[in-house]
């Protein structure tokens, strides 16, 4: 008890001393609920309804199609992907904010297969998410000289080869949250004449990514976790500037045209990144996705990467603390340096424990088979809310409170 005590005495210590402390202000946060869930959705920003209400009040109702020019709508992918530029590390020109993330990942798989003709190979990760899998066994249908390899992550290495075309990795495992060293894996693949694809959806705005450093070649992420754009956000994509003019997007709408306004009937792609632009922007989502990104341009981004580690160790540390012989198994790494913002443990009730969770206010989610897994956003999050988010699934597991029958019903979206 004393131990208890005393814990939670320095976790108000930590919360005081918090640099990042005035940015839990700007966002709507519900009461009652601790959210360990913004790896997924990110949480609502203060500023977002205003400015959502500004661009469809204004920009839409009085501008109409005025706007495209005169509020910057039709900037808007190069202008917030020039903004998420400065969260990896790479040049404002190579990144651009189109599509979702499974459909950039299509374009720039055909795109780096299209790049090495006489390669049939996309190798990535067996256990990576779903999406990663499923769209490059998509294209592989499509094109079927093309081949997905699947291995495990510590055969990766050893599987390329002079016939891959394109090595495909998650730098954040969704679910255990293992970092890949991004830098000595683009190396490897290179070194066989592979390009690297790097998916940074659980990476951007909770690690820090160098893409310039790594000499990276590609990449894809997402807009509506760490960055809190919203629900189904648009997402952005990388192309390292030294491959741009020679890789093609398999979707040349008009957008990724050299000049969409002259309307001409073939096809020739822009100059530069916008080639990989496919239809009209969604406006309404980048000026949501907009917000997000500023208000994580104004931290210290080297505070908001230490703060969510702090976060994870402490949330690591309390649960072996306080939960031991409970069923929790921890599934990520240990070492901060091998991991990303999230935090995952694999109890065989699973499903079941984390509905007892959010019907008492502590939102995570659910990751077949067996995974609990929390996310630490440290924009918002206190050290105290890990504290007694703690305690909540202590006492969840101790009451086996989790055994109701209203938790075991799998709802749609886990
Ligand atoms: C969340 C996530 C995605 C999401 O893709 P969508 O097209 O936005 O649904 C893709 N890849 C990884 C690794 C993710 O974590």
């Amino acid at each position: 008890m004393s131990a208890t005590l005393s814990d939670a005495a320095d976790v108000r210590r930590m919360d005081a001393e918090d640099p990042l402390r005035p940015f839990r202000d700007r966002f709507q946060l519900p009461p009652g609920v601790i959210y360990l869930d913004g790896n997924s959705l990110g949480a609502l920003p203060r500023a977002t309804s205003a400015r959502i209400a500004e661009v469809i009040g204004v920009d839409w109702g009085e501008g109409l199609i005025r706007s495209w020019n005169t509020a910057g709508w039709i900037d808007a992918p190069a202008r917030v992907g020039a903004k998420i530029a400065g969260l990896i590390g790479a040049e404002a020109h190579e990144v651009t904010v189109a599509d979702s993330t499974s459909v950039n990942l299509f374009k720039l798989l055909a795109a780096a297969m299209g790049d090495r003709p006489e390669r049939r190979m996309i190798l990535t990760e067996a256990g990576g998410f779903p999406t990663d899998l499923y769209v490059a066994q998509g294209l592989a249908a499509f094109a079927p000289h093309l081949q997905v390899r699947a291995v495990a992550r510590e055969a990766i290495k050893a599987a390329l080869d002079a016939d891959t075309g394109v090595l495909l990795l998650t730098h954040v495992h969704y679910k255990t949250g293992a970092t890949y060293d991004m830098a000595a894996m683009t190396r490897a693949a290179q070194a066989e004449g592979s390009l690297m694809l790097w998916d940074l959806s659980h990476s951007t705005g909770a690690v820090a990514v160098d893409l310039e450093a790594a000499r990276a070649d590609l990449a894809v992420g997402c807009g509506y976790k760490y960055l809190n754009g919203g629900p189904g956000a648009p997402a952005f994509l990388y192309v390292a500037e030294r491959h741009q003019a020679r890789l093609r997007s398999p979707l040349s709408g008009w957008m990724g045209h050299a000049a969409p306004f002259a309307f001409g009937d073939d096809y020739h792609p822009a100059d530069g990144l916008a080639r990989f632009l496919c239809g009209t922007p969604p406006v309404l989502g980048l000026a949501a996705l907009e917000v997000g990104v500023d208000l994580m341009l104004q931290a210290d981004l080297g505070e908001v990467f230490a703060k969510s580690q702090r976060l994870c160790s402490l949330f690591i540390n309390q649960v072996e603390a306080r939960c031991a012989g409970l069923g929790l198994q921890l599934v990520t790494p240990r070492d901060r340096r091998a991991r990303g913002a999230h935090v995952s443990f694999s109890h065989p009730q699973g499903y079941a424990v984390m509905q007892a969770l959010i019907a008492r206010g502590v939102i995570g989610d659910f990751r077949a088979p067996d995974i609990l897994r929390f996310g630490f956003p440290a924009l918002y999050l206190r050290y105290e809310d890990v504290e007694a988010a703690v305690e909540v699934l202590r006492e969840v597991l101790a009451s086996q409170a989790w055994r109701a029958e209203a938790f075991q019903v799998r709802a749609t979206v886990t």
